[in-house]
């Protein structure tokens, strides 16, 4: 009889053994509410190891407004996640394995990444793990409708945004997720420590975390939104929600901004946009050689520039000193907040192909090491979209005038004074045509690399010849 009840006596001690646990890898999902993968590593285990990489391959790669910018969001999770966050520098392959066996876990969770050299990753990352009998889950992402669901009615994908996005609302999505976190992080795992970032003089930190994204959203939605369609274009006014940067690393997940939103007009427009990061995603996941490659290949073929006079141009652009005021402006602001206003991001990127005649992927990646918000789809098909190789409907003939623009979108030249000090004597309008001003260049702003109108006629000439 008592060889029988062991068993059944052990039985509690021996689940409770079995009951291991578990590692939280965050990647674009640096937040608390709202994720499904955190959920998911916290009722799975006993304890929860939450760990980030510094990932040795890409930090080195990007400017130090990005990389501030991701320290004081780790930072901000660290103290949501009670100091406990795992940071672990190098190559996530080893480190993930590594954090697993100090954890004692048997499962690692995170959210989808959906590039190619991210699918890559995570699936060494899973052979490694199941080598050592540890299992590894991706549950959710950082988009509302995951890359590859919402397709034509043949199953095929869509190429268009306006189809997309109406399919995309038929399709819909779930509510954010309500969280009962039990909260008990693992902290006796070695942690690395997050890096120091010095900022460069005259540029500024800005508020990062998942709290700061709440709350900014809250702000939008009370004030922003109702003028968001009239003002969402003009550069020289706070008119978009400005929250791409938490939208990128996840410290708010479109869900939640979604649920949120109503059928007001401002509200409609502002919905439009976040399908477009949706829309982008889902293109780069089916055409996922665009990231370097053009999306129309015929591009491939048109004539670029290339040599010193080419090489002087493109660090013109880089630095703000083409001689086109809402140009400079724009590329300042990025060299300053690492950000830049959507309406001057086409503008500068227009510039870039059909001004100076240079191929998009060179433009992209100085934008991808710059910007906060650097997404490999939004960034890429941005950059096609205006270079007219992309998904734009009505490609090549929109050529944006960097006067006439900056006219219309910075009508006063508040933008312009803001980021050009050189130009700061100039009042109103006026500063977008230094040229037609007495004292235009008293300051040392830079005269014009190219004239826009011939540039716009060798586009066009050049444009022709792939068409023949
Ligand atoms: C050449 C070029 C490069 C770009 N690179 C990026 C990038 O790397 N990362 C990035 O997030 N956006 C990129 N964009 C899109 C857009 O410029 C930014 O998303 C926007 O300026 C962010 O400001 P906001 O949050 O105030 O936008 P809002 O106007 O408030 O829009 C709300 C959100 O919708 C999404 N969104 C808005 N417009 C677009 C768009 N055209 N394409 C995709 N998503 C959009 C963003 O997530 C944005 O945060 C690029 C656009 C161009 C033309």
């Amino acid at each position: 009889m008592a060889n029988l009840l062991l068993p059944l006596l052990l039985a509690p001690a021996f689940l409770r053994l079995a009951r291991m646990n578990s590692v939280m890898w965050f990647r674009r999902d640096l937040r608390l509410h709202d994720n499904p993968a955190l959920a998911a590593a916290d009722s799975h285990g006993e304890k929860t190891a939450c760990m980030v990489m510094i990932d040795s391959a890409l930090w080195p790669t990007w400017g130090a407004a990005k990389q501030a910018y991701l320290v004081d969001s780790l930072s901000s999770l660290d103290a949501s996640l009670d100091g406990k966050l795992i940071v672990r520098h190098g190559d996530p392959i080893e480190e993930v394995l590594s954090v697993a066996k100090a954890a004692n876990a048997t499962k690692v969770f995170c959210a989808a990444d959906f590039t190619t050299p991210g699918i890559e990753r995570d699936q060494k990352v899973k052979d490694v793990l199941a080598a050592n009998g540890i299992e590894f889950e991706i549950v959710g992402s950082n988009y509302a409708v995951a890359p590859g669901r919402v397709n034509k009615p043949d199953g095929t994908p869509y190429k268009v945004y306006t189809p997309f996005y109406k399919n995309w609302l038929v399709h819909g999505w779930r509510a954010p997720l309500e969280m009962n976190l039990s909260r008990n992080w693992i902290s006796d795992v070695e942690s690395d420590g997050l890096p120091v970032v010095q900022m460069p003089a005259g540029m500024e930190r800005s508020v990062a975390g998942e709290a700061a994204a709440l709350e900014r959203f809250d702000a939008f939605l009370k004030t922003g939104v109702k003028s968001y369609k009239d003002l969402r274009d003009r550069a020289d006014v706070d008119g978009t929600s400005r929250l791409s940067v938490a939208l990128k690393w996840g410290e708010i997940h479109p869900r939640t901004i979604l649920a949120e939103l109503g059928e007001s007009e401002g509200e409609e427009t502002f919905r439009k946009e976040i399908a477009w990061r949706e829309f982008y995603a889902d293109v780069l996941f089916h055409n996922p050689h665009t990231v370097t490659e053009y999306l129309n290949p015929a591009f491939a073929n048109m004539e670029y520039n290339s040599g010193e006079l080419a090489d002087q141009h493109f660090d013109a652009w880089k630095q703000g000193k083409t001689g086109y005021p809402f140009v400079d402006a724009g590329m300042r602001q990025l060299l300053q907040e690492g950000w830049m206003h959507n309406r001057v991001r086409m503008v500068v990127a227009s510039f870039f192909v059909k001004d100076l005649h240079l191929e998009w992927q060179q433009g992209a990646a100085w934008f991808f090491e710059l910007l906060k918000d650097a997404d490999v789809a939004s960034n890429q098909h941005g950059w096609q979209w205006t270079a007219g190789c992309g998904t734009d409907a009505s490609p090549y003939f929109r050529i944006f005038n960097p006067i006439t623009q900056g006219l219309k979108f910075d009508p006063n030249g508040k933008y312009v004074r803001k980021y050009i000090p050189e130009l700061r004597h100039i009042d109103g309008a006026a500063v977008h045509e230094p040229w037609d001003q007495g004292d235009g260049y008293a300051n040392g702003y830079a005269k014009r690399i190219v004239d826009h109108a011939t540039e716009l006629d060798e586009s066009l000439r050049r444009y022709s010849e792939i068409k023949k």
